[in-house]
């Protein structure tokens, strides 16, 4: 194959997930253009919630999504902490107008298949994106001044040319594996269930329907509203064993899953009991330690692929939203390669640090009583700080 010219302002990108997604369009903004390879047949996801903090609501607005995520996200106007027995509230987090004059961004409720919608449509629009589903990355190769990338694309194997392959292929990154070789990571002893319960079968004004997160020993409980608030997500976190199966799209038992909230509070039992057991699905937690090295070459990592987060401080996704950020700012920057080393200078500390401060969540989400009462005092006086911290980053002025 000879080089195309236009390969040299094409950026190739492995995985059409929320980060790839954010990438091409921050890119294609940026003036490049951007190849997205997603190895399901359709863009979209199987989904249930995501809670879009204002730190990656800021990018999302810089795309101009901002009216679009209006009409289909909730804002929250605060998310309570309770008992898991008595439901007593133990911390609270002001979010809606609060959130948004302390953060400059809103705090979004919403539907991942809504929020995916609301990216491949801005892909479609945008000139400089070109989507290609059932497209699978299997390979890539370094040539003079780029990359060479291998895609299975049906019965057939392809090759495409750019400057750089960003793998913003998920938690089992074939790009990762191409860099780095296989990962061992390491099972938590946690499983969340993941659930959505349509509201007209909840009472209304109950705790039940508004944002919450219960705590427990050894297991927590966090609803909130999507779909305008048609649907309550809800994920379930229990420290168990005997489920290693890390994905998405693993069905789960609803007897199981209602058994391991046995004694929790009615309004968390109602929600198992109205949940659409359709949309039951059950994820083994598993935990890596931050990457040394994000790429080489041409090639660097995205989101999940790189720094995999726990879910105990929802910031996996808006850690792959800034990442896309910082990464088309580099890149409008001099040397591609170059570009690629200094966007993952500039991330890994940020990432490093949430995925520590999830682990540390893991723990104190899921003390026994005694310690429990300690953290929820503590609460009052920690909370704000760390949400501070993650909330104020302006991952549009990272670069300068
Ligand atoms: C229970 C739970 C709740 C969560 N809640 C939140 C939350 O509220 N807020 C938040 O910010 N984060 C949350 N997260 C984390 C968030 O889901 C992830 O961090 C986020 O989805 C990562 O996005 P990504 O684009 O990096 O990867 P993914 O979403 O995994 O996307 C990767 C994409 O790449 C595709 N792909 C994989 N391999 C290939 C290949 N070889 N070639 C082509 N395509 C490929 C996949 O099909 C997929 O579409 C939660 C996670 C869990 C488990």
């Amino acid at each position: 194959m000879t080089r195309g010219r236009s390969a040299e302002r094409r950026v190739l990108v492995a995985g059409g997930g929320i980060g790839g997604l954010t990438a091409a369009l921050c890119l294609a903004r940026a003036g490049w253009r951007v190849v997205v390879f997603e190895q399901s047949q359709t863009f979209g996801e199987l989904g249930a919630g995501i809670q879009i903090t204002p730190n990656a609501a800021n990018v999302l607005h810089y795309l101009g999504l901002q009216s679009s995520l209006r009409t289909c996200a909730s804002q929250p106007a605060a998310i309570e902490f309770r008992h898991w027995r008595t439901g007593k509230v133990v911390g609270v987090v002001r979010l809606g107008e609060a959130a948004i004059s302390a953060y400059g961004h809103p705090y979004y409720h919403i539907h991942r298949g809504d929020l995916l919608r609301i990216l491949v449509e801005a892909a479609e629009r945008s000139p400089g994106v070109e989507l290609r589903a059932g497209a699978q990355v299997r390979g890539f190769r370094r040539q003079d001044a780029g990359v060479r990338v291998a895609v299975a694309d049906g019965a057939a194997e392809r090759e495409r040319e750019g400057v750089a392959l960003i793998g913003a292929d998920g938690v089992h990154s074939a790009v990762r594996t191409a860099l780095f070789g296989a990962e061992s990571p390491t099972f938590t002893g946690n499983v969340a269930w993941r659930v959505l319960v349509p509201t007209t079968r909840l009472a209304p004004g109950d705790a039940r329907t508004a944002a919450g997160v219960w705590f427990g020993p050894g297991r927590h409980f966090v609803h909130y509203p999507v779909r305008g608030g048609e649907l309550m997500n809800c994920v379930g976190v229990v420290r168990k064993s005997g489920w290693t199966v890390e994905s998405w799209v693993e069905p789960g038992d609803h007897a199981e899953f209602h058994a391991d909230f046995a004694g929790w509070h009615g309004d968390v039992q109602a929600l198992i009991d109205n949940a659409d057991r359709g949309s039951l699905h059950k994820w083994a937690l598993y935990d890596r330690r931050p990457l040394r090295d994000w790429g080489d070459g041409p090639a660097t990592l995205l989101g999940d692929a790189c720094h995999p987060t726990l879910p105990f401080l929802a910031q996996g996704a808006a850690m792959a939203i800034e990442d896309a950020a910082v990464l088309a700012s580099c890149l409008g920057t001099g040397q591609p390669e170059a570009a690629l080393r200094r966007y993952e200078k500039l991330r890994q500390a940020r990432t490093a640090m949430v995925q520590r401060l999830s682990r540390r969540n893991a723990k104190l989400f899921h003390l026994p009583a005694g310690a429990a009462w300690l953290r929820d005092r503590a609460l009052r006086f920690g909370l704000r700080a760390t949400v501070a911290r993650i909330f104020r980053y302006d991952a549009l002025r990272a670069v300068r």
